[in-house]
């Protein structure tokens, strides 16, 4: 793989991999997000030579993610694509909502450059932190010809946005492409890629973007679980909320309690959207010839919400 040339530049949100504890030996009790872009970078004299521009785009732990931040995430992010002497994008990012900030920046850019994203497991000021490998990894992803969309990087892997998950609380390998498997490795610097870059269509993903940006108010998507017991209330009271969109954390293929599946369909008649995900970890949801709700096939129930969101603002956007 060549490295193209050209400025990267790094975003940066906040995260463990921006993270301080009172104590080189403690890995959970610290703060995220202390460190700015420039403190966290210089970190790294090998990125000294490198042309790269730095932005501080917010500064929180990634738990308490809003739409806020992903607007103007997102148009940073279209704003430094736009640049034709950028290569490619990293973004430093807490691990526990990435995959969901990853695969939102796809759906509202689909960039024909890469968007990296970068975090760490443990906090800068652990005795052996993960965050500045994972961000030099980030940083030759992002520079790589050839590179395109949305992808993470963590321990090495890279995962594209439409598979990677957060599969362990403590393990600095935390994420995972489930049965897709990475995208591929970096070693040593270099990209070792197995398989497609996520699909590029900025064009069309700009005109999402610019709806997003405009609009006061997303749509409200709620995700609720199916499980032993589960019943009616909680749909019902979400109705009387006016919420736009529902998406189940089904049980296993797809399947829904017949108590909650009665209220999911009532909810469906007066005009909410309701998906169908899967609570399991790996596998897709397949369809049958008596399923009475939609399914979202491979997308974790988080994902199924940002994608039931993205369609609902589409579907405003068009009048359907
Ligand atoms: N709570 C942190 C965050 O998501 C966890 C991490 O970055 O690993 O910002």
């Amino acid at each position: 793989m060549q490295a193209s040339g050209k400025k990267i530049a790094v975003l940066a949100t906040g995260g463990t991999i921006a993270g301080r504890a009172a104590s080189a030996h403690d890995n959970v009790g610290y703060s995220a997000a202390q460190m700015g872009v420039r403190e966290l970078v210089a970190t790294l004299p090998a990125l000294a030579a490198l042309p790269l521009v730095c932005e501080q785009v917010a500064q929180i732990d990634s738990k308490d993610m809003s739409f806020a931040v992903w607007r103007a995430l997102a148009l940073r992010c279209a704003h430094w694509l736009a640049q034709d002497d950028v290569g490619g994008l990293v973004i430093t990012h807490g691990t526990d909502t990435l995959e969901e900030t990853a695969y939102f920046l796809q759906g509202v850019l689909a960039p024909a450059k890469p968007v990296v994203l970068a975090c760490a497991m443990r906090p800068a000021t652990a005795l052996l932190p993960d965050g500045p490998q994972n961000l030099l990894d980030a940083i030759a992803v992002a520079g790589t010809e050839g590179a395109r969309g949305v992808v993470a990087v963590c321990a090495g892997s890279v995962h594209g946005a439409q598979d990677v998950a957060k599969q362990h609380t403590y393990r600095l390998d935390a994420f995972t492409s489930g049965d897709a498997g990475p995208i591929g490795y970096v070693e040593e610097g270099r990209l070792r890629l197995l398989r497609e870059w996520p699909s590029a269509d900025p064009a069309a993903a700009r005109q999402k973007l610019t709806e997003l940006a405009a609009r006061e108010r997303w749509p409200r998507v709620e995700i609720i679980l199916n499980h032993a017991g589960a019943g009616a209330a909680i749909v019902q009271a979400l109705v009387a909320q006016g919420v736009d969109g529902i998406v189940v954390a089904a049980t296993g293929n797809g399947s829904v309690h017949h108590d909650l599946e009665q209220a999911l369909q009532q909810a469906r008649a007066s005009g909410v959207r309701v998906l169908r995900s899967t609570r399991c970890p790996q596998g897709a949801v397949l369809g049958r010839q008596d399923d009475t709700l939609p399914h979202a096939g491979t997308l974790s129930p988080v994902k199924a919400r940002i994608a039931l969101m993205l369609e609902l603002l589409d579907q405003r956007r068009s009048g359907t």
